[in-house]
């Protein structure tokens, strides 16, 4: 009957050990990828780049701050 415990306790150990890293390195992974994969945007009044995520966006524009939205494109841009 001990040894029942103690074989259960080693399953348990190996399972947490090897069951659950691959899942935790292909979130860290996953983690890893989303700044190069989020794409950088241009602010249309500034010309300044930030990511998209940062961006305000307006009529199909991306905006570095709330007062170039507000400001709009630049007229030669
Ligand atoms: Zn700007």
């Amino acid at each position: 009957m001990k040894y029942l415990v103690v074989i259960g306790v080693i399953a348990v150990v190996l399972w947490l050990m090897f069951g659950r890293r691959p899942r935790i390195r292909a979130e860290r992974t996953k983690a890893n990828a989303q700044p190069s994969l989020e794409g950088m945007v241009q602010c249309a009044h500034c010309g300044v780049h930030l990511p998209r995520s940062e961006a305000l966006r307006a009529d199909g524009h991306s905006y570095c701050s709330a007062a170039h939205r507000d400001a709009g494109p630049r007229a030669d841009a």
